[in-house]
């Protein structure tokens, strides 16, 4: 009679929310679908796929397209199936047996949660009261605890906070350790460390294609490390981990530089709007705190998170609770205005 290991034995499989909702604030995403001219780039696209043949193994022209988007060399990019492939696969390859890795609390679950079936030892560093990362005792972690590799958000999900990119790069700059930046939701803010890859031997800095870009149905994140880092992820990914409807799709988001610029302005415009507002709530609720946001979402603290979300979802919105918080997407203007309004009326 087979057994499952110890290790996997207690694992569920990853369950979204279940139900529909009106509003979806949920999941960080984008709120609108793409747009009809960028469907119908899509189309295009669709006819010149061979679907009889594997996928370009290093999705060169998703790839090229996305180092011209951001002003990186394409050779420094490695593409994924998510970026939810890549932190699993680089956990996995970049650490030996007996290594240690640190992620920071709060923060994206799934760094941890990986580490556990790689089986590698996984240290937590808190973050203060106000949930901002103290770099210099970051530091001071890292190099006293012989950590081999740290990784972190940034913005963070789900606080909506950041570091700069002097205290990033300070940061890097003072550890031995590989530090991976998983700026997922840096398309928000102006903070990126892309620009300086090149500089430094340790560092990997993830995006994805989930967020600002509106294209999460198409599974597609990317590492961007120095040479010697880029070719041994290249290395160790599997062959075919694009598929060639991604490819060619992502391909053609990349080209749509206006489209994805506005995009940003609007949600983060509407992030402002739902910022503000939670700000003028949490006037008159002295135990709720609304931390400034540099992504497309707010967090929130109340002792009523519970009851809050469950109201939410008699209004057919859906935001995420997690513990005595509420993190709640930026949407688009009128849903932000119909959950401002579901809340000013919960209270
Ligand atoms: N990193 C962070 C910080 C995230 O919040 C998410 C998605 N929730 C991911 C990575 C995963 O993104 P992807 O869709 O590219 O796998």
């Amino acid at each position: 009679m087979y057994e499952l290991n110890q290790k996997i034995k207690e694992l569920v499989p990853y369950e979204p929310i279940s139900g529909t909702y009106n509003i979806r604030l949920d999941a960080n995403e984008c709120p609108d679908n793409l747009p009809d001219n960028i469907l119908e780039q899509f189309h295009q696209k669709l006819d010149e796929i061979a679907f009889n043949r594997y996928p370009n193994p290093l999705a060169l022209r998703l790839v090229q397209s996305f180092a011209r988007y951001y002003g990186v060399k394409p050779e420094l990019v490695t593409a994924g199936n998510g970026s939810d492939e890549l932190i699993f696969l680089i956990e996995s390859a970049f650490l030996e047996k007996g290594d240690k890795m640190l992620v920071v609390s709060p923060d994206f679950s799934m760094y941890q949660f990986y580490s556990s079936i790689c089986e590698v030892e996984c240290e937590t560093f808190f973050k203060n009261e106000s949930l901002d990362i103290d770099v210099d005792a970051l530091i001071e972690t890292i190099n006293a605890n012989d950590i081999k590799l740290v990784l972190f958000s940034n913005p963070c999900n789900p606080t909506g906070k950041g570091i700069t990119r002097e205290q990033a790069q300070r940061l890097v700059s003072s550890v031995s350790a590989l530090v991976i930046l998983d700026e997922a939701y840096m398309d928000f803010w102006t903070e990126s460390l892309l620009d300086k890859i090149e500089d430094y031997s340790n560092l990997i800095i993830l995006r994805t294609a989930s967020k600002l870009v509106g294209s999460a149905a198409l599974r597609l994140g990317f590492a961007v490390a120095n040479p010697v880092i880029s070719r041994a992820i290249k290395a160790v990914k599997s062959p075919y981990n694009v598929n060639s409807i991604s490819q060619a799709f992502g391909e053609v988001i990349y080209q749509n530089r206006e489209y994805l610029q506005n995009r940003q302005k609007t949600i983060v415009r509407n992030k402002e709007t739902l910022y503000n507002g939670l700000v003028d709530i949490a006037k008159s609720q002295t135990d709720m705190t609304v931390y400034s946001s540099v992504a497309n979402f707010v967090f929130v603290k109340t002792p009523r998170a519970k009851e809050i979300w469950e109201y939410l979802k008699t209004k057919s919105i859906v935001v995420r609770l997690m513990g005595g918080c509420l993190r709640i997407t930026a949407g688009t203007a009128d849903e932000v205005g119909e959950t401002l309004a579901a809340l000013k009326e919960f209270f």
